[in-house]
């Protein structure tokens, strides 16, 4: 035998199975002293896994050291992640309650882990060979800027922010994006940008700007729609440096980037920047992380900004707490020399409409005069399919779910009834499934009967060259195919479409051009919603939606924005009309402050998923029950306790899904670390109430911190 090569201990960062308990990096042993950041194969149980070398050990406790294992090989030549992005991982881990291996595996992408080390050199070795990224200069003569654009830019220069901009939907947010990316770009030659934005499918003309503005080699894209190869292709050249730019979803926010120096997130009022399974977290709040932890400048943009980053942009002596600098863009490129304004609302009261009315009298006449002139109109309906609900009027049958506390929805189109929450699809009954009787109805209404009843009451106008108009509709059902979103989008820029009917899908982001009326069909039912943030989420997606209408100067000065409504003066709408997020931001601040809501709490839900609702509750209540017995220390934790308020468990709003009953517990406190510290000592606790038999029916539990949907 040969000299034993020299052991070195090694923690290292696997994916360990999730509620496995084990939260922390495992010992393995390798021959050389590898740098933390270096991604090694390691053997885990019977598999061979991808890892990430936290940190080196010095000197193992006895137990560890005899029984770790050999790592299996380091991958190739790939400069280890660095420190800054362990950094993020780190806390991201600890903040959102999940095992650190988890977080830093998911953050990679998914071909790392199966790809050989001989296999990795040929990647690298093709990235090099590939075209450097461009060197980037400031080109600022191009176009004049705004005042607002201008004395925004002047602010992000000199101060270190974080900024909210707050900027009217076409007010030049994007411009200000890529001067400010730009000027950060010309001034150090190694510079990264990472560009954040909800959807990337919804926004193709973003990357289009930014590929048109600095090159196809400087841009790299990165979220789920891609190829694997492409997936890993991108975040080799961000994590090289090669990308000067990174423009992606929500989890491009753990990509790794050595050099970054600006982090911009486009509508980072968004749900979607929140992760909603796993490590439930949000990719604007690590953000704002991540530029304090790399000195990266910050730019959150927003025409509704989240009342999160409103409080936190509000003067200290408004009651804010200061931390963002505001910079505000209330006008719409071009209103300063008197043109493009802002759409007007119009609200029409439903309640003097006849009872059922889908599409109020005027409303249709302003749609028909507007589409024969050759403009476009846009209809939201937040409802997909035919009609939520089926029913016999005989016997009262309803078109339930077998599987979820949830009605199935009638899809005309292909006459089924389809759950929207577990997906299960029948042919529609041709008479009641419970009384036979023939004549079964619908209530209330979607997308399809409203994208056929608009064709029908149109059916006798015609467009200016006499065709008759044409009405398409776009939603989760319309889209379903891989490309089919961009199709029809194209459709609708290419003037094919007249009439525009779909979700909250079509309000987002889009330029389109010749929208001069939107519509917003029936959106009361957020105004009494029991989810706090519900009018938050409707001021947002009607301003946005508006937003879509006269962003062509020509057509600007006529453009609307019709709310039908059964409170017209409501507050929410009345704001709305004035186009003021200002004033209703901050009537919202006051009740969340009264009703001590966030962003003046924090939150946490622990969520448990379980075969019978008692047994949901039951271990729910249990956790409450061992914090109490458990974390009292006489120390931190318990002083921590103290600061928190502990709800008793509820349903879920949707209680059942495919037969499994959901429960939430919410757990409130002021003070941000006081939750961390708790939530933290929790953790061994849930997982040995996990592991005892009592409890066995639970199916999983998770915890949510700073949950958008309570
Ligand atoms: P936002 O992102 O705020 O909705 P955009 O950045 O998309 O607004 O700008 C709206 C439109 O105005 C775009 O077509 C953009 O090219 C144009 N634009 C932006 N800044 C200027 C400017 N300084 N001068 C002329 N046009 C501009
Ligand atoms: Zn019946
Ligand atoms: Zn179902």
């Amino acid at each position: 035998m040969t000299n034993p090569a020299p052991v070195h201990w090694i923690a290292v960062a696997v994916a360990t199975p999730a509620h496995s308990g084990i939260g922390t990096p495992l010992t393995y042993r390798s021959t050389e002293p590898l740098p933390p950041g270096t991604l090694v194969r390691v053997p885990l149980g019977k598999r061979e896994v991808l890892g990430v070398v936290w940190a080196l050990v010095e000197e193992p406790e006895p137990e560890l050291a005899d029984s770790a294992r050999d790592i299996a090989g380091t991958l190739g030549e790939l400069p280890p992640l660095d420190e800054h992005w362990r950094a993020l991982i780190g806390f991201a881990a600890r903040y959102y309650q999940r095992a650190l291996g988890e977080v830093a595996l998911a953050a990679l992408p998914p071909q790392l882990r199966t790809l050989s080390a001989t296999q990795m050199a040929r990647r690298l070795k093709r990235l090099h060979a590939a075209e450097p990224g461009q060197k980037i200069e400031a080109r600022e003569s191009l176009q004049a800027l705004s005042t607002d654009q201008e004395s925004a830019l002047g602010r992000i220069e000199q101060e270190s922010g974080p900024f909210l901009l707050f900027g009217t939907t076409g007010s030049g947010k994007t411009e200000v994006y890529m001067r400010a990316a730009e000027r950060v770009l010309a001034r150090d030659p190694e510079a990264q940008v990472m560009v954040l934005v909800p959807e990337i499918n919804l926004t193709p003309q973003l990357e289009a700007r930014f590929v048109t503005r600095f090159g196809e080699a400087s841009v790299v894209s990165m979220h789920s729609g891609l190829t694997p190869p492409q997936r890993l292709a991108g975040w080799l050249a961000a994590h090289a440096g090669q990308a000067r730019i990174v423009l992606g979803t929500r989890m491009a926010v753990l990509a790794s980037m050595p050099h970054l120096a600006l982090i911009v997130v486009d509508e980072e009022h968004d749900p979607s920047y929140k992760q909603q399974e796993g490590a439930r977290y949000s990719a604007r709040d690590l953000a704002v992380y991540r530029g304090r932890l790399v000195g990266a400048k910050v730019i959150l943009g927003s025409a509704t900004p989240s009342l999160e980053s409103w409080q936190q942009s509000r003067p200290v002596s408004d009651g804010g707490s200061g931390r963002y600098v505001r910079l505000a863009m209330p006008r719409r490129i071009g209103a300063e020399d008197g043109g493009a304004g802002l759409p007007r609302v119009r609200r029409v009261d439903m309640s003097r409409q006849p009872r059922g009315t889908l599409i109020s009298p005027p409303l249709l006449a302003a749609i028909g005069e507007r589409a024969a002139r050759g403009e476009q109109a846009l209809l939201l309906l937040n409802r997909r399919g035919y009609a939520p609900v089926l029913h016999c009027a005989d016997c009262g049958w309803k078109s339930e779910c077998p599987y979820c506390s949830a009605y199935r929805v009638f899809h005309k189109i292909d006459r089924t009834l389809r759950c929207h929450h577990c997906g299960f699809t029948e042919r529609v009954p041709r008479a009641c499934p419970s009384c036979g009787n023939l004549d079964i109805g619908t209530i209330g209404r979607g997308t399809e009967q409203l994208e056929e009843h608009i064709g029908q009451l149109l059916a006798p106008v015609m467009r200016p060259d006499g065709t008759p108009i044409r009405v398409a509709r776009i939603d989760a059902d319309s889209t379903r195919g891989k490309g089919s979103l961009e199709t029809q989008l194209a459709q609708v820029h290419a003037g094919e479409v007249d009439v525009l009917v779909g979700t909250q899908m079509i309000a987002k982001g889009h330029d389109f051009r010749r929208v001069t009326l939107v519509a917003a069909i029936n959106p009361d039912s957020a105004l009494f919603s029991s989810d706090f943030r519900a009018p938050e989420r409707l001021f947002s997606l009607l301003l946005q939606a508006a937003g879509r209408a006269g962003r062509d100067a020509a057509v600007a000065a006529a453009s609307e924005m019709w709310v039908q409504t059964q409170h017209p003066q409501h507050p929410l709408y009345e704001a709305l009309k004035a186009h003021d997020y200002s004033s209703f931001a901050e009537s919202q601040l006051t009740e969340r402050a009264q009703a001590g809501l966030p962003p003046f709490t924090h939150l946490a839900l622990l969520r448990a998923d379980a075969r019978t609702q008692d047994a949901a509750q039951a271990f729910l209540k249990a956790a409450a029950e061992a914090a109490r017995t458990a974390l009292t220390d006489g120390g931190d934790v318990q002083a921590a306790l103290e600061h928190t308020t502990w709800y008793p468990p509820v349903p879920m709003a949707v209680q059942r899904v495919a037969n499994v009953e959901r429960a939430q517990m919410m757990i409130e406190s002021l003070s941000r670390p006081a939750l961390q510290r708790v939530l933290t000592a929790c953790q061994p606790l849930l997982h040995k109430l996990r592991a005892d038999p009592e409890h066995r029916g639970i199916v999983r539990w998770a915890v949510d911190v700073d949950p958008l949907a309570v």
